[in-house]
């Protein structure tokens, strides 16, 4: 489990997100470190609220980029409103929203979600963790020692879930589990109930909401993939967004990461959804810095990045984790995990930021789901893709709303849109 340092500034909300931040790591498993020095990673969230303020952000991400070993998540006010100055000063840091920090921190195992499989209502979201394990035993990873072998409700189960959340007042439900891509392989011979699932949670549930699917590893995506993508491209209530973690563009390392896929699987199921869906979002994690990752491993990955072009990407840099086989594998200098892990993040950013910048002048129907900063409200588009809208209230908007924006800007993390 990865020890974590975090700094928070500014006002309550942000000391607000920070103590979210602190629960969803500590119901991972993880726990903070002894300061920087000693930290897997780093946290720092920042506020931008006077000039000063961000000239003490900067220089204190500059100490602690030299000083932590491990990653360096830069969140927070500024991170979001002015990421792009942390990176002209060459810190070396992932910038990113609040609500991501804890699935970076994961080193790539798939997230801990709840212990069981029971459903939480928060606001107009409605988290359905549809199973609970995975059918995978990947070399890095101690979730699986905590969850085991996946274990299914069946769909009728999980239909009923959803649709108590959606007459308790869910407008967006989220479906998560280890590894939602293999629910139902413990019920239907090794073959993926998820599509199934997604196609009558829509058609059997009268009302207004939408559903986004958590992450689902390649593997159990590849065997559904016709049947997956067309259920989405059919059904206007599913956010047309996956998140498939290929976590690297080498065979080699996926079989040393023992993750079952192989890098043409992964490539094939994102063709699929190319052939079925003219706007849609891929979302994916690479690990860096692996054990065995030689250089052209790493060069594998940045060539399947540039390849694919995923709208959304976590990049880690590996570090151990106690208890693993990978811990025990000789690892790679901390420096050449630094410069790899630059790289790949300098290209994330390029890759990124082009798609957001593609949305410019695009009308979306936004979902409104939570507050955001400065009267304004946070919402998804079609694509799952985050868009705030300010000045919420003097324009009479609510979260639950479902707005048709224009998107008007970004700022390579999120979107800006103004009602039309
Ligand atoms: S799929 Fe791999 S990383 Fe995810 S929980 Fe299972 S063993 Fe861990």
């Amino acid at each position: 489990m990865a020890r974590y340092h975090i700094e928070t500034y500014g006002c309550t909300s942000n000391r607000g997100e920070s103590q979210e931040i602190e629960r969803a790591l500590r119901d991972g498993g993880h726990h903070p470190a002894d300061g920087p020095g000693e930290a897997d990673v780093a946290i720092l969230n920042t506020c931008t609220v006077v000039e000063k303020t961000e000239r003490n952000m900067l220089r204190r991400a500059e100490e602690l980029d030299e000083e932590t070993p491990g990653d360096l998540v830069i969140t927070g006010c500024m991170a979001l409103a002015q990421g792009e100055q942390f990176r002209e000063e060459g810190v070396d840091a992932e910038i990113l929203h609040w609500d991501d920090v804890p699935q970076h921190v994961l080193n790539g195992e798939c997230p801990t979600v709840t212990p069981d499989t029971e459903t939480v209502l928060d606001g107009v979201v409605g988290i359905l963790p549809i199973a609970r394990g995975c059918m995978s035993d990947c070399s890095y990873c101690i979730t699986k020692k905590a969850t085991g072998q996946i274990e299914s409700p069946s769909v009728e189960e999980n239909v009923e879930k959803a649709r108590a959340l959606v007459h308790a007042g869910a407008k967006e439900i989220r479906i998560t589990g280890q590894d939602t891509g293999v629910y139902g392989w413990d019920r239907n011979q090794g073959e993926s109930l998820l599509p199934e699932l997604l196609d009558r949670i829509c058609t059997e549930i009268d009302g207004e909401f939408r559903v986004r699917v958590g992450m689902a590893n390649p593997k159990g995506v590849h065997g559904v993939r016709e049947e997956l993508a067309r259920v989405f491209a059919e059904h206007d209530e599913l956010y047309n967004f996956l998140h498939a973690p290929v976590q690297s563009g080498s065979d080699d390392v996926l079989a040393d990461m023992r993750r079952q896929h192989a890098v043409a699987e992964y490539v094939e199921v994102v063709e699929t959804f190319d052939d079925h869906l003219d706007y849609w979002t891929l979302s994916t994690d690479f690990i860096v810095g692996f054990p065995s990752e030689t250089d052209r491993d790493f060069q594998q990955s940045m060539a399947l990045l540039r390849e694919t072009r995923p709208e959304k990407i976590n990049v880690t840099r590996f570090s151990k984790r106690p208890g693993t086989d990978a811990a025990d594998m000789k690892g790679l200098g901390g420096q050449t995990k630094k410069d790899r892990s630059k790289a790949m993040t300098d290209l994330k950013m390029d890759v990124t930021g082009e798609a957001y910048e593609s949305m410019i002048g695009r009308e979306s129907e936004v979902l409104l789901v939570e507050d955001g900063t400065d009267e304004s409200l946070v919402g998804y588009d079609e694509a799952y893709r985050q868009v705030v809208i300010a000045d919420a209230e003097e324009r009479g908007l609510e979260v639950g709303d479902v707005v048709d924006c224009e998107i008007t800007s970004h700022n390579t993390v999120y979107a800006f849109g103004e009602p039309v």
